[in-house]
């Protein structure tokens, strides 16, 4: 066994130890005690009333899982800290005339959905029961915990399914012409444990166990077994939880809300988990145990109200929330029982909380005095802030029904707010938004089937299937919004129709979905712009008086992440009105202009001529033709960019991109044929497709390569580029333009074009009597090219790693042909934690950006680097960038305050701050 040095660990008197009691742990022993365990210890420790009780550690479990049994050692130490027990309590486990009850519960380091739920009132027997009975002077509750115990432990330990308890309780009610479990008496309870041991008895092949020590080792037993569940597995695979942590046992002695209306068991947190604030939020229900509360079997009552209840108990809550508050710095949640007017703390925990109530509570901490600002900064992440750029639905609309009814809700697999006319297949979907009109694409699931129909809609939404179904993965790749797995939804794709709660929505009627919480409307809910938009955009002022709480705390923590973070961030803009809003977002200069947008539209045509250019004049009038009007963007570029980089990339597709799509042009050239009527141009753009025809275009001659072999083609791009550079230094302007080139994969190529680029330039300057400086660099985006770095860095004033090209040339796979064909499953399977486009694969691509990088600098020691694929405003990806120091990330201009907020996260975790 390890030895354990973590200092927090107060040392067994013999070797390892695998049990604590509440007294010994505190929070910072997640890893070994768990969550449950550690916050128990905590509060514990904090003088806060929590029921005495017991952790087993993950290393007892890990040993378990190894050896298939608990550690030598484990059952003597578990009878001592039992032994200690029922000493501080003054009754021992199971005893006949007074029985101890304990809870055996999971917890593992991070909390875990597919794990063992807990066993209540363990302990119980047909003895004890009467002794409980006695001593609590209620038949009732002795005999309502007794059946909760056989049917919690039947189904969670012995397998029994649970259905069975539940209709046998069922039955029980409508026999006694009842709803709620407490109207059931002592004598129904009495009868109901009778027939819950037969189900045992002839569903598990054995006796409900009368032994108490029985009962909670063959509990503790279930719960390491379940941390290699399938459902269990799955989560870890796809949340990226090691396989390996294993999971604590908390025993805790048991204390009853289900005593009578003077008892009862509740939830609360510290501050409102949704917007932040500060007040009194939870809910209490009398009379009632464990899961009751969120179970839904009788209605609750707010928090509040307990006030009214037990004020004793409530003023205590307070200030206990209170002191938990200032002790863990944060929102906690909290699960309490009150036991005849007594109140005592079962849990707590750093709380979940909405993506705007992350920013509000992070500042509000700060104004309090309990955070600084790196740590403010660390409590939020990019996902948060992006999820808060996205429209929404007006929430007067979609919460206070004015107009949009809710019609049911799935998982919200991918943000946003869409409204549009319900179709059920791709076809319609395509053919009606051909027409302009806005459609939802409703399918059970989709497949790579409806990829365009998916393209098509405003949003999709799914009754089957989880985060990781096609329609998920798909919509988030696209950016679109996405709910799924809405089960209450019945879709019936051949009649055109869903029918839910009774509703029937036709092909045709108006539904409105959102991504963000999975709520589905009929009707359209009005769409207003996200205020975080709206302040980046410059329109909504944080300083203003009046301005939304949530724009103020946005404004404080991006103000400190721009302070502190080491990166720069540019964005990938093609035109001027990218540029100025990248600008506002904050964009440090333009990392990628793609040219290849330049050259559609109407400037296809030239293209065209560019491509059937016979002769070198032919070829030559066709450049000249494009030249002044790719200058014309350049210098609106160049403007809009004023004083910061642009760096423009040379033609990177492959031509045939540019011409008529292959078979719409056959059935032209054919008809025209069989009219007799034969046009010159046509024929020859028809061969031209078949000569530029490709297997696999991405491969094919794109890039350096289309540069190499078009004599002229990106002379005149540079001279454009050069021509506009200096149009722009007479008018007294600053463009500092960049020329990069694609997809090389040898100095060799890179020499060749810098050479034939520095004599454009040199013409530049000498006609038109201006100094020009203008960087020239390279993509890293082969294979090749990052393993011959050194190599390149001499040709090569920056690099920007072409990080999509890179993620497909490395794993040998392209992104259209496989992220709708094969990617669900291997997320299911867990080969993929999340897509490599999404975020970077650090041990394969990640490993070659490095490396690269490492080469580059050690050629030339002021290589400027940067990346300039997708992943740049992935947050994961930005950590990683910033780890391998490279000086800028580039991406999509909306994407931009997501990588400025998670580049000052990176530099300021790396400055050692206390990282979550
Ligand atoms: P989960 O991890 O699902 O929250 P818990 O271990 O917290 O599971 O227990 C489930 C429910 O039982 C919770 O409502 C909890 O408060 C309650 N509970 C657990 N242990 C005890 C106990 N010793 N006495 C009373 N209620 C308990
Ligand atoms: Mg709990
Ligand atoms: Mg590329």
């Amino acid at each position: 066994m390890s030895e354990n040095k973590d200092p927090h660990v107060p040392q067994g008197t013999q070797g390892v130890k695998f049990v604590y009691d509440f007294t010994e742990g505190n929070k910072e022993l997640k890893d070994l005690l768990g969550g449950k365990g550690a916050n128990l210890a905590e509060m514990t420790n904090l003088g806060l009333p929590v029921p005495p009780g017991f952790t087993i550690t993950t290393e007892a479990c890990k040993v378990y899982l190894d050896s298939g049994d608990e550690p030598a050692a484990l059952r003597d130490e578990v009878s001592a800290h039992l032994s200690a027990l029922e000493a501080a309590m003054g009754k021992k486990l199971g005893q006949a005339d007074d029985p101890l009850l304990v809870s055996v519960r999971s917890g593992a380091k991070f909390s875990m959905p597919g794990m063992m739920d807990t066993v209540l009132n363990i302990g119980l027997s047909d003895k004890s029961v009467q002794g409980l009975a006695k001593q609590s002077g209620d038949d009732r509750f002795a005999w309502d915990s007794y059946r909760r115990l056989i049917q919690m432990f039947g189904k969670t330990v012995l397998g029994v399914d649970g259905e069975l308890f539940e209709d046998a309780l069922d039955k029980a009610k409508q026999a006694k012409k009842v709803t709620v479990d407490t109207d059931l008496d002592a004598a129904e309870l009495k009868k109901l444990v009778t027939k819950f041991k037969k189900i045992v008895k002839s569903e598990a092949g054995r006796d409900f166990p009368q032994d108490a020590r029985e009962q909670m080792d063959l509990a503790i037993h279930a719960v390491f077994d379940s941390w290699n569940t399938d459902r269990a597995k799955l989560y870890r695979r796809q949340e990226r939880i090691p396989g390996d942590l294993g999971t604590a046992v908390n025993v805790c002695s048991m204390v009853f809300g289900n005593l009578g209306p003077d008892s009862g068991t509740g939830v609360a947190f510290t501050r409102d988990p949704a917007s932040g604030q500060q007040g009194v939020y939870g809910d209490y229900l009398q009379n009632a145990q464990g899961e009751d509360v969120v179970a839904g079997i009788r209605n609750t009552v707010p928090l509040a109200d307990l006030e009214q209840i037990d004020k004793k108990s409530y003023d205590q809550l307070m200030q206990i929330m209170e002191t938990l508050e200032t002790h863990y710095k944060d929102l906690c949640d909290i699960e309490f029982t009150i036991e005849r007017g007594q109140l005592w703390m079962l849990q707590t925990r750093v709380g979940k909380r909405t993506a705007g109530a992350a920013f509000r509570i992070a500042t509000q901490l700060v104004d309090q005095g309990l955070i600084d600002e790196a740590e403010a900064l660390q409590r939020v992440n990019g996902a948060q802030l992006a999820q808060l750029m996205f429209p929404r639905f007006d929430d007067e609309y979609a919460n206070g029904g004015k107009g949009a009814e809710q019609l049911g809700r799935g998982i919200a697999a991918s943000p946003g707010a869409a409204v549009g006319k319900a179709v059920f297949d791709s076809y319609t979907a395509i053919k009606w938004s051909r027409s302009g009109e806005k459609v939802i694409l409703i399918r059970r699931e989709t497949n790579p089937d409806d990829l365009d129909g998916m393209i098509a809609a405003e949003g999709i939404l799914t009754s089957r299937g989880g985060k990781t179904s096609h329609a998920a993965v798909v919509a988030r790749g696209m950016g679109k919004t996405c709910v799924c797995g809405a089960e209450d939804l019945e879709v019936d794709t051949k009649r055109r129709r869903l029918t839910v709660n009774g509703h029937v929505v036709e092909e045709g009627d108006v539904v409105s979905i959102d991504g963000s919480t999975g709520k589905v409307y009929l009707g359209e809910v009005p769409v207003v712009p996200s205020p975080v938009v709206e302040y980046f955009e410059g329109r909504m002022h944080a300083g203003a008086d009046d301005a939304d709480e949530l724009v103020k705390a946005v404004h404080r923590i991006m103000a400190y992440a721009d302070r502190v973070r080491r990166l720069r961030v540019r964005a990938n803009a093609d035109n001027a009105e990218d540029a100025l809003r990248a600008r506002r977002f904050g964009a440090q200069g333009i990392g990628l202009c793609r040219t290849e947008h330049m050259f559609l539209g109407e400037r296809r045509e030239m293209v065209e001529h560019l491509i059937l250019a016979d002769t070198d004049e032919e070829r030559e009038n066709a450049l000249k033709e494009l030249l002044p009007l790719q200058k014309r963007d350049f210098i609106e570029l160049f403007e809009a960019m004023d004083g910061l980089p642009v760096t423009v990339r040379l033609l990177d597709p492959p031509l045939h991109e540019f011409l008529p799509d292959i078979t719409e042009l056959s059935v032209r050239v054919a008809l025209a044929e069989s009219r007799k009527d034969h046009n010159e141009n046509d024929l020859r753009l028809l061969q031209a497709v078949h000569r530029l025809h490709e297997q696999n275009p991405m491969l094919g001659l794109r890039g350096v390569r289309l540069g190499l072999v078009i004599p002229g083609l990106f002379t005149m791009q540079v001279r454009a580029i050069a021509e506009a550079a200096a149009e722009r230094k007479n008018a007294k302007g600053d463009p500092r333009a960049e020329i990069m080139i694609p997809l090389v994969g040898t100095v060799q190529e890179l020499e060749i074009v810098r050479e034939e680029a520095e004599q454009v330039i040199a013409d530049v300057e000498r006609t038109t009597g201006v100094a020009l400086k203008l960087a020239l660099g390279t993509m890293i985006e082969l294979p090749r090219a990052a393993l011959t770095a050194g190599q390149i860095a001499e040709a090569a004033e920056f690099f920007s790693f072409g990080t999509n090209d890179l993620t497909q040339t490395v794993w040998g796979f392209s992104r259209d042909d496989v992220e709708a064909s094969f990617f669900t499953a291997y997320l299911e399977k867990g080969i993929f934690g999340v897509s490599p486009f999404e975020t970077i694969d650090k041990d394969g691509v990640g490993k070659l950006v490095r490396d690269a990088a490492a080469a580059g600098r050690a050629t030339r020691p002021d290589l400027k680097l940067g990346v300039c694929g997708e992943h740049g405003g992935d947050p994961e990806s930005v950590h990683f960038f910033h780890e391998v120091g490279l000086d800028y990330v580039s991406c999509s201009p909306f994407r931009i305050p997501v990588a400025r907020l998670e580049a000052g996260r990176a530099a300021s975790t790396s400055a050692g701050s206390d990282h979550r």
